[in-house]
């Protein structure tokens, strides 16, 4: 039988694993005392809590996200409004709003004072066909304008969703997701997140699922090198032992890009794969208590902030918890003044909508930065994707950062671990 050798376990990883599994035997080599990579969960002891390296969002419109979810149990394990809603406050008009996207196709929502983005002009609409057809070199700044629609939506969402600055972000990438879920209409637009945490939603329930079906997963297991010969992957090497794969054996190269590079450019010749990285920052404060909101707040769950340094605010238990974007940019700041700054803005932002009156002092608090939360989203990062498929016959790869066509996402994280898997004939 056929045995997959999957290296790294993120969620491409267990994409791939959770494909296979059942068709071919599979082990899963992780670096990392668990797995989950980029999206996990896990105690932190000065918080006294469990939370998520970083709040992630989805779409409905993630088809193969939902498929994954669907193949390991977990559907139930997200939560949302169930409704294409966003909460929004702009924090230098102390003004607040909510966006509601109309179901299908044609935005009726910017017809309605009520559910648009206050101060948009209705030709601000036609900026959304353009970025649809917008040319691998373009960026996305070369199409927003000066307008509400820009400011407040286009903006945002284009640093959530490529984690770039707009100055140099690939507008091809922007659309390749506009037409996935602003271009289907509120349908495709409806946000969930994990109800209880990243693993659980995304990796325990994975790591089950691949088990119970006789895959083994071993954490703590970092593969340093390969050994090639005749054009495969004849050996694994883990610190002083290599793995001899059989002829039968398949290998899913799902390491992050900087680990790619140092273990198979010398394998692949011309081998190339994104060098430059964009940050993300979480800040988690926690609270005495569980965190209740009135209105629309208490029913999406988080609301996106414009006109400061927090982007999203997300009620989660007892923590708020908080994310900031292509953070290269606050790379300089001190910590402690970006906690009692973004402090500030959630009083302001959120503090009103609240049960309980937030402390003015900053609770107990942790900022994680992942340094290299995602590849830097511009049209020259881009370029240097590679395929799943390798000049190597039983060596595919997988990641955010091969050429999935989407940005860095869990999307495009499960589309690469599917695709590694086709790409080997399996
Ligand atoms: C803070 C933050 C917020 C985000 N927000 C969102 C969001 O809102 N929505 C969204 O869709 N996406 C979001 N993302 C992006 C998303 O998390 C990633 O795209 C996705 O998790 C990448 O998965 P991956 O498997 O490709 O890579 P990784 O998660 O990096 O997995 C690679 C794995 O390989 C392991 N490894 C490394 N070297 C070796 C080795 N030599 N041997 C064995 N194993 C190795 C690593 O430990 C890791 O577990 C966010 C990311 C971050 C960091």
């Amino acid at each position: 039988m056929t045995h997959v050798h999957i290296i790294g376990g993120g969620l491409a990883g267990l994409s791939a694993a959770v494909d296979v599994i059942g068709r071919a035997g599979v082990t899963i080599y992780e670096a990392g005392p668990a797995c989950g990579g980029r999206a996990r969960s896990y105690y932190d002891k000065a918080l006294g809590a469990r939370i998520d390296n970083g709040n992630h969002l989805l779409l409905s419109a993630n088809k193969a996200t939902f498929r994954y979810l669907g193949l390991i149990g977990a559907e139930k394990t997200l939560t949302g409004p169930g409704a294409p809603l966003f909460p929004w406050f702009d924090l230098s008009a102390n003004l607040g709003w909510t966006l509601k996207l109309s179901k299908g196709r044609v935005p009726f929502w910017a017809f309605a004072r009520n559910r648009r983005v206050p101060g948009m002009k209705l030709s601000e609409l036609a900026m959304l066909g353009r970025i649809l057809k917008a040319g691998p070199e373009d960026t996305v700044s070369e199409y927003l304008g000066d307008g509400m629609l820009s400011q407040r939506l286009l903006e945002p969402f284009a640093i959530s969703a490529l984690n770039t600055p707009v100055e140099t972000a690939s507008a091809a990438l922007l659309g390749a997701i506009m037409r996935e879920t602003l271009a289907l209409g509120g349908t495709a637009c409806c946000p969930w997140y994990p109800a209880e945490g990243l693993s659980e939603s995304f990796v325990d329930p994975a790591i089950a699922h691949i088990t119970r079906l006789q895959g083994e997963v071993r954490c703590g297991t970092r593969v340093s090198g390969v050994d090639v010969a005749q054009g495969r992957v004849r050996g694994l090497r883990i610190g002083n032992e290599t793995i001899a794969l059989g002829p039968e054996d398949k290998v899913v190269f799902a390491a992050p890009s900087q680990v790619a590079r140092s273990v198979l450019e010398a394998h692949l010749p011309g081998f190339e794969a994104p060098d430059a990285y964009e940050s993300i920052i979480n800040v988690h404060y926690r609270l005495p208590g569980p965190v209740q909101a009135r209105g629309m707040l208490g029913k999406v769950g988080f609301v996106g902030l414009v006109g400061g340094v927090a982007e999203w605010v997300y009620l989660k238990g007892e923590i708020l918890s908080v994310t900031v974007s292509a953070a290269n940019r606050y790379a300089d700041r001190d910590n402690d003044e970006l906690i009692a700054k973004i402090w500030s803005e959630i009083r302001q932002a959120v503090g009103p909508v609240l049960v309980e009156t937030l402390p003015v002092a900053v609770p107990p608090v942790r900022l994680v930065c992942e340094k290299r939360a995602t590849f830097a989203a511009t049209p020259a990062q881009d370029r240097l994707r590679p395929q799943a498929r390798t000049a190597l016959e039983n060596l595919a790869l997988a990641g955010d950062w091969t050429q999935t066509g989407f940005p860095s996402t869990i999307e495009g994280a499960i589309r690469s671990g599917s695709e590694a898997i086709r790409a080997l004939g399996l």
